[in-house]
């Protein structure tokens, strides 16, 4: 359906893990789709460690699967150890994840891009955006070839200005043997946008051959594995085991000794750090209490010897590198493969966005990544969809897709970023959603595809899986608030109520201890044998009922706020009663509803009043 005259209807740069979910999501709603990168053989490369999921980033990948997306899918084939974190928690915080095979990963993105229609995948580097009359028209890569295109999706990651530090060496680059995005970097900054810089860092690489695992406490994966993705039925890549060791004191002494020597410490970089994922120069020096970091010895393939220590990330010189990963247990004799490194790289301030990703100031123009800030995979694939399917929406002149904070991880993350923006790069965590017993990693898909249907992002197969589903699932739901039984015929059944005259549902019984659907069924036969999927939400469902019911209320108070919408255009300087501070906020900000004015840091009860009875007003 490209434009007349157009080649494109989107042309996204960059085939990182938001680059690889834009063009498929564009593709999906069927725009005419480039995805411009600069090496083929890196679409899906996992830069740092062989992994996706985890608390918070469990939730994003399955959202991501919801609508169609591709990184569900992909750690399904190339996942080789899974683990449901928080198991013995609430259900709100529990959070898939998966140790990958860095080479099967890769490949299950690229077979994924190259059997989705409508996408053509070309190798080069984009140099300049070509803007007219407020929008972007077009791509020049470096070669000077022209990519016309309805509208644009920028995913560089960390390439933009990348600047490798290890020791005192430095030298540019967008991630180990790849060169930076620096033509790009002018470009931006020369259409006045706000830029910052921000760092991050990744551990050496170890040959695993030189490991003495003997003594080391082992870490299995969850028997059998839970897949990501709603489509998979089954896990057929083998399993393998991680193993754990840890810092010790001897490891603390060399770290104190040499933090001169260390970039990410001694003033080399300038640049917002990396709390979350902190070096382990960075938390010698803050926990200083503490003489020990655990370390997790993870595998990166199946076929392939290197170890990825998690925790260890470090940026000191190389000699010194291998002298420190000798000081940890089973580690006395390993040999290193690779150092570690730190990077710094410009990204773009992701205020200057709109809550679909595209720029306010110029249209046609996406951002969907590490170049917003954020640090992960599973950002930066969450990104990704949402600015690819919105691209796409644009060229076709259809609606937005635009995830709430009420309905999705992905409304939390895009609205935290164009709301609030980074002072360092952005990691989800499942204590930024205020509605987590709502946003579970079971229910993504009966919260979240339904809309990807609506805007032609999800197939007809998923939509008909998740219809049926959510359609077994009420008559579950049906069943168990008809069937009931009174407290003597509970007692004969061995479930312990109070024997206070009131009949029980099957909906009541199941909120018990040590009562769940199988137990039920055995009592009520229609029950039936349900899907152990089923069996999982409903028992949540009756087990956090009182909290659900209460989430329930705040929600729809929630989209009251967030259904007032603010005119684009509101002049907040003649609005009497708001002071100058925050007239100046509003302006910079401008917010797109109430909701999203209250959500602002500094923002006043008062002034919401103020805003507030101006909508009203003007409704
Ligand atoms: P990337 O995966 O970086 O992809 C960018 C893509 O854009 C690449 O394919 C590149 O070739 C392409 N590209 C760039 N410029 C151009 C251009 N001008 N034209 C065409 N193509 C272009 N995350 C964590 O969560 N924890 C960590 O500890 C962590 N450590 C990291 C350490 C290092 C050293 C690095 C490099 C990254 C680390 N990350 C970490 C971040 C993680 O790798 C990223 O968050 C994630 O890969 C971002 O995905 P992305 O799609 O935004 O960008």
């Amino acid at each position: 359906m490209a434009q007349q005259g157009l080649s494109w209807d989107v042309v996204v740069i960059g085939g990182g893990h938001a680059g690889a979910e834009a063009a498929a999501a564009a593709a999906r709603i069927g725009a005419r789709t480039l995805l411009l990168t600069q090496r083929l053989d890196t679409v899906g490369t996992m830069s740092c460690n062989p992994a996706i999921g985890g608390l918070g980033r469990g939730h994003l990948v399955r959202e991501i699967d919801a609508l169609d997306g591709l990184m569900g899918r992909a750690i399904d084939r190339a996942g080789i150890q899974f683990r449901m974190l928080n198991r013995s928690k609430g259900a709100a915080v529990r959070g898939p994840r998966a140790q990958a095979d860095r080479r099967l990963y890769a490949a299950a993105v690229r077979d994924l891009l190259a059997a989705q229609p409508g996408l053509t995948q070309r190798e080069g580097e984009a140099a300049e955006l070509v803007v007219a009359d407020g929008r972007v028209v077009a791509v020049r890569d470096v070669a000077g070839a022209e990519h016309r295109t309805a509208s644009v999706v920028l995913t560089t990651g960390t390439f933009l200005r990348g600047e490798i530090h290890l020791g005192r060496e430095r030298w540019p680059a967008g991630r180990h043997g790849d060169h930076p995005s620096v033509r790009l970097a002018a470009c931006l900054e020369a259409l006045g946008l706000r830029m910052g810089r921000l760092k991050t860092g990744t551990p050496p690489r170890l040959d695993g051959r030189t490991i003495d695992l003997d003594g080391l406490e082992r870490q299995p994966g969850d028997d059998p594995p839970e897949p990501f993705s709603f489509l998979t039925r089954r896990i057929d890549t083998p399993q393998v085991d991680c193993h754990i060791t840890a810092t010790t004191p001897a490891t603390h002494a060399l770290i104190r000794a040499n933090l001169h020597l260390a970039p990410m410490y001694s003033g080399q970089i300038a640049a917002g750090g990396v709390r979350y994922c902190p070096s382990i120069e960075d938390k010698v020096v803050r926990f200083a209490d503490r003489d020990r970091h655990q370390v997790f010895l993870e595998p990166e393939g199946l076929d392939d010897a290197t170890v990825y220590p998690n925790g260890i990330s470090t940026s000191l010189p190389h000699e010194l590198q291998l002298e420190l990963v000798r000081t940890l247990p089973g580690l006395e004799r390993v040999a290193m493969l690779r150092p570690g490194y730190a990077i710094a790289y410009d990204h773009i301030d992701p205020r200057e966005l709109r809550p679909t990703l595209e720029l306010k100031r110029l249209g046609g123009l996406f951002l969907a990544g590490q170049i917003n800030g954020t640090t992960g995979y599973e950002e930066a694939a969450a990104q990704g969809v949402v600015a690819g399917a919105n691209a796409a929406l644009l060229a076709g002149g259809g609606r937005e897709l635009v995830v709430g904070r009420a309905d999705g991880y992905i409304g939390v993350l895009v609205d935290d970023l164009v709301g609030r923006g980074v002072a360092e790069p952005y990691r989800m965590f499942t204590s930024r959603a205020e509605y987590r017993l709502s946003l579970r990693a079971d229910n993504a898909d009966q919260r979240l595809t339904p809309l990807g249907r609506a805007i032609g992002l999800v197939g007809a197969g998923r939509g008909a899986a998740v219809a049926a589903k959510a359609a077994a699932l009420a008559g579950l739901r049906q069943r168990l608030a008809e069937l009931a039984l009174t407290p003597g015929e509970a007692l004969r059944h061995g479930l312990r109520v109070n024997q206070d005259g009131g009949r029980r549902t099957g909906h009541d019984l199941l909120a018990l201890p040590d009562v769940d659907l199988r137990r039920l069924a055995a009592i009520w036969p229609e029950l039936g044998a349900a899907d152990p999927i089923l069996a999982e939400q409903v028992e949540i469902e009756a087990r956090y009922r009182f909290y659900l019911e209460r989430q329930a209320a705040e929600i729809a108070a929630f989209r009251r706020d967030e259904g007032l919408g603010l005119p684009s255009g509101l002049d907040y300087a003649a609005l009497p009663g708001l002071s100058a501070e925050l007239r100046s906020l509003l302006d910079r900000a401008r917010p797109e509803s109430l909701g999203a004015a209250a959500r602002l840091p500094g923002m006043t009860p008062a002034a919401l009043t103020l805003l507030y009875r101006h909508v009203r007003r003007a409704a």
